[in-house]
């Protein structure tokens, strides 16, 4: 029930060629065996034995561990060439389009003093905050611009409910603009739920926008932490939660497609009890949940003494929680890890989720751009952050004055992909886990002051390494009711549900 401390990344140090029979790769040392990966996303686990033959070229066809090896596409004469360009054309599909993702902050007040505060509230009466419709409408006309097929634009704050008619106003005007951009167009709002009523949630059922929570668990740590002066934060919380499930019912949609989706924050005050976590989700109605380190943006730099933990308590934790999600499903509750989902679908689903912050360069700029209240844009939501904490070096520029292009070709959009860009980071070059990985280099700055950052010594390696090394463990000792789960967490999530219909016609 361990997780270890990852292992500094040693045995990923070569890529090895066997006489030109193999397609490059790299390993890593697990125990008893050695993870052994290419750039396809392949791989195969190998005994210490079995890896020793390949390094010193004696392993050939005829080898039951060779043939491991041609089914993982290692061996080069062996390579469909089609399916080859096929699958290299999807992991790096992304490239191709453009930012999908928008996220709206269409004000900075929040009834909430959260004491992490990733978003860096402002005080409820401070309406010089809220987003007007001039700024909104340019930015949706900016969204536009992106060449993605796909748009999302998702409601943050802030509490985005605190300006309700500018989220009602933003959703009309994309729908309009619509009708012509003909796009794969979907609506996310982040929202504690506290300012919901009866007519917001019929109009944001009706417009099939999709609802995201925070529940940090049982009203003793979640109250503890999200802090709300005007009631009992997590009480609220749940009681909408129940209640837009309800409609859904009601309406006869599937619940597995429609439900609130909750996300915890991981603070000290939960990191004892994974169990409590897990079991508080299920009993509210959830079927899954992300579980995610604390991060270092914003005001949670400034709290982190009082909430974080190191990252071995972390893994420590997440371990304990993955065993108890397998033991709910053992008991028949389906439930998934978000983050394991995320891993097993590039590790064994062999496709690119598309996840922003784990991916090869990274969302930043390519993937999504955040537009803050007063119009001015950013890499992303985290860059927005580091920008609330009194830096602005993530900053692209504003929907009044800068063009698309400009924002997008601009240097703080180059330099973010060459910072996330894997081969030209040294450690993960030759790391066993690059083909699945990513780095953030908002992360890096807060946290190593450049946004190369040095893997070697980053929390962010750290958390990844440990998290792969902590898969790749379970797939060698896992029994096929565990190795099931893995396989339907593998599968892609289907979202079409709240894509607007526009796009469908
Ligand atoms: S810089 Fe970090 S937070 Fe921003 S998109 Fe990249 S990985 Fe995500
Ligand atoms: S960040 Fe990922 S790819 Fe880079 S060294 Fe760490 S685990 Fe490997």
């Amino acid at each position: 029930m361990t997780a270890p401390t990852p292992a500094p990344n040693r045995g990923a140090a070569a890529v090895h060629r066997d006489s030109g029979r193999l397609v490059p790769f790299r390993y890593r040392e697990l125990g008893e065996h050695c993870l052994v990966t290419n750039d396809f996303g392949r791989y195969v686990l190998l005994t210490r034995n079995e890896f020793a033959r390949l390094a010193e070229g004696r392993m050939g066809p005829g080898d039951l561990a060779w043939s491991k090896l041609q089914a993982a596409w290692f061996v080069a004469g062996d390579l469909d060439r089609n399916q080859v360009l096929a699958q290299t054309a999807e992991r790096s599909r992304f490239l191709r389009s453009g930012p999908n993702l928008h996220i709206l902050v269409v004000t900075l007040r929040c009834n909430h003093t959260c004491q992490y505060c990733h978003a860096s509230r402002a005080p409820m009466h401070h309406t010089d905050t809220d987003m007007s419709i001039e700024t909104a409408e340019r930015s949706v006309d900016f969204a536009f611009q992106s060449p993605s097929p796909a748009l999302t634009l998702e409601f943050q704050g802030g509490e985005p409910l605190a300006n309700w008619p500018v989220v009602e106003h933003i959703i009309e005007y994309a729908l309009q603009k619509n009708a012509l951009a003909r796009k794969s167009l979907m609506f996310s709002l982040v929202s504690n739920l506290t300012l919901m009523d009866d007519e917001r949630l019929d109009y944001l059922i009706e417009r099939r926008v999709q609802i995201c929570t925070s529940l940090d668990g049982p009203p003793q740590i979640h109250d503890a932490v999200r802090k709300w002066s005007d009631g009992a934060s997590h009480d609220t919380t749940v009681h909408w939660m129940a209640r837009i499930n309800q409609r859904y019912r009601d309406l006869g949609l599937d619940p597995h497609l429609y439900r609130v989706e909750a996300l915890p924050t991981i603070t000290r005050l939960a990191l004892d009890a994974p169990e409590a976590l897990l079991d508080h989700y299920v009993s509210v109605g959830c079927h899954s949940i992300f579980l995610r380190h604390l991060d270092p943006f914003g005001w949670a730099a400034t709290t982190k003494a009082r909430l974080g933990y190191t990252m071995p308590e972390f893994l420590e934790f997440y371990a304990r929680a993955y065993h108890h999600v397998i033991a709910l499903n053992r008991r028949g509750v389906d439930f998934v890890e978000r983050t394991m989902a995320l891993l097993v679908a590039k590790v064994i689903g062999n496709f690119e989720p598309n996840f922003l912050d784990l991916r090869s360069p990274c969302g930043a700029g390519i993937g999504q751009i955040a537009y803050n209240s007063d119009g001015r844009l950013f890499t992303c939501d985290e860059g927005r952050m580091v920008d609330r904490a009194g830096d602005d070096c993530f900053c692209l520029g504003d929907v009044a004055t800068t063009a698309y292009r400009d924002a997008i070709a601009g240097p703080q959009v180059r330099a973010m992909v060459l910072a996330s860009a894997l081969d030209g980071q040294p450690h993960c070059a030759t790391c066993a886990y690059k083909p699945w990985c990513g780095v953030c280099p908002v992360h890096n700055y807060c946290e190593q002051g450049s946004l190369h950052g040095r893997m070697a010594d980053s929390s962010w390696c750290q958390k990844y390494m440990g998290l792969f090394d902590f898969l790749m463990q379970r797939l060698l000792v896992a029994d096929d009711f565990e190795r099931g789960v893995l396989q339907r967490w593998a599968t892609p999530r289907r979202q079409e549900h709240f894509v607007q219909e526009a796009a469908a016609l």
